[in-house]
């Protein structure tokens, strides 16, 4: 197999790129993999192929905006070649940015406007200038163990009493307006209202923390999350960049959850695999930013013609094609066979994950028993016999053997041909071109491996 740009090794060319790009990356992430990240040469449906031939079944999936697979369907893609055909963009509106807000509107019960930016983090920085401008507050509450994206408001680790950047050139007056939470604690959230209540524009989280293990909700929390906003008189933010439209389909976790938020943010799976974000929500809010109000939001690459038509037509054929039973179904498969591995091979590690997301979490505690567990990755059931033991908050993850998981599990699951994403942080994603067959052959895959290092 020969790539379409040269005939270097994939050590060569990482020596090339050591020497082009900063840390040979264009993402830091990316430079994970020991001793060299994967170029890939071409994607082809559930599979990857890098530029020295090796095929690998692919769980990365781009870090999430793939669900239909590597392959854009007919419809797909014919849509986005007639759009690049006709122009790449104008700077001026068209129409299918219209039909992509009015798509989201019509599945999204908490959304009525939409501002479509370019990536995740334009979305959520955007968000958090509306969320202060609306309010007239600074203060946003984060989970510790969340990811918002790389920008200065949501750079911040520590805790209500303590806080400091996560990264070196953030000034420390954003990490003194962010304030970081346990996810899943009710009185930490409870203690941060009573001490900053009148001061919090908003409370911003992940319905399902997707960046650092996959955490779901223990029951009540994001009830707990709504009260307290609407008592503070604060707006309840869903980062939905991850879950949006792929976690409970298409009207998003939040529909799943049943909860509705003041504000959303999407990306990923809404751009069909090109760059985007948005932000949504009630139109009062929403109208904050310019032209109609004076939160200033700006950009010359939003609402891109490319991006606007493969994120409709991916959701449109995702509408069309029942691709959530689909991908649910072996996700669903995928945690089940975990779980029977996991009970035979590594009782103290836990299955997360829900509809198509899914992770082995390398936790250190053996449950006492290991009849009645949940069956499919934890749902945070309170009478499961590993409730007590499965990370409720992004720390709990974090506690877990994170070097093995990176160290020895993850090039192990690569010699079998199976792409993880590269730490244990990172949640993996079933497609709509994965089959049974491919499940299965993963689920040897594990174990295989977890047999052979247990
Ligand atoms: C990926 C991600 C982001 C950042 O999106 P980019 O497009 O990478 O900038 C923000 N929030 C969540 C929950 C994400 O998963």
């Amino acid at each position: 197999m020969t790539n379409s740009y040269g005939s270097d090794s994939m050590s060569q060319l990482y020596d090339r790129a050591l020497e082009s790009l900063v840390g040979g990356v264009n993402s830091p992430v990316r430079a994970d993999p020991r001793p060299t990240p994967a170029f890939i040469d071409h994607g082809d449906g559930a599979h990857v192929v890098d530029t020295d031939g090796n095929r690998y079944l692919d769980y990365i999936m781009g870090y999430g905006p793939l669900l239909l697979g590597h392959d854009m369907p007919e419809p797909v893609r014919k849509a986005v070649t007639e759009t690049i055909t006709d122009g790449p963009m104008y700077g001026v509106p068209t129409e299918v940015e219209v039909e992509l807000a009015e798509f989201v509107i019509d599945h999204v019960d908490s959304v009525d406007r939409l501002r479509f930016v370019n990536s995740g983090t334009e979305a959520t920085a955007a968000v958090a200038r509306l969320a202060r401008g609306y309010t007239g507050r600074d203060k946003i509450v984060v989970m510790q163990g969340g990811y918002h994206g790389g920008h200065e408001s949501f750079l911040v680790d520590g805790d209500v009493d303590e806080r400091e950047p996560s990264s070196a050139g953030v000034p420390p007056a954003f990490a003194k307006e962010t304030v970081p939470v346990p996810f899943n604690d009710e009185d930490a959230i409870r203690d941060v209202f009573k001490r900053h209540g009148s001061e919090i524009a908003a409370v911003l989280t992940e319905p399902v923390l997707g960046n650092h293990g996959i955490v779901l909700p223990v029951e009540g929390y994001h009830e707990t999350l709504r009260d307290l906003c609407d008592n503070y008189g604060s707006l309840l933010i869903f980062d939905e960049v991850i879950t949006g439209f792929r976690v409970g389909g298409l009207q998003c976790a939040q529909g799943k959850y049943d909860i509705d938020p003041d504000l959303t943010t999407f990306a990923k799976v809404i751009g069909g695999g090109f760059p985007v974000g948005a932000i949504g929500g009630r139109a009062e809010i929403m109208q904050a930013f310019t032209p109609t109000g004076d939160v200033f939001e700006s950009g010359t690459f939003n609402g891109h013609p490319v991006t606007m038509v493969a994120g409709l037509e991916t959701l449109r054929f995702a509408k069309d094609h029942d691709i959530y039973m689909h991908v649910n179904d072996l996700g669903e498969r995928l945690r089940a066979g975990l779980q029977d591995i996991v009970e035979e091979h590594a009782p103290e590690y836990t299955v997360a994950g829900t509809d198509s997301m899914f992770k082995l979490l390398f936790t250190r505690d053996e449950p006492e028993t290991m009849a009645d567990h949940c069956s499919a990755g934890c749902t945070q059931r309170p009478d499961c016999p590993r409730f007590e033991l499965c990370p409720k908050t992004g720390a709990d993850v974090a506690a877990g053997k994170t070097d093995q998981w990176k160290r020895i599990f993850w090039p192990a699951m690569v010699d079998q041909d199976v792409l993880l994403t590269p730490n244990q942080f990172e949640s993996q994603f079933v497609s709509y071109v994965h089959t049974k067959d491919d499940i299965d052959r993963t689920l040897e895959a594990y174990q295989t491996v977890l047999s052979r290092s247990n």
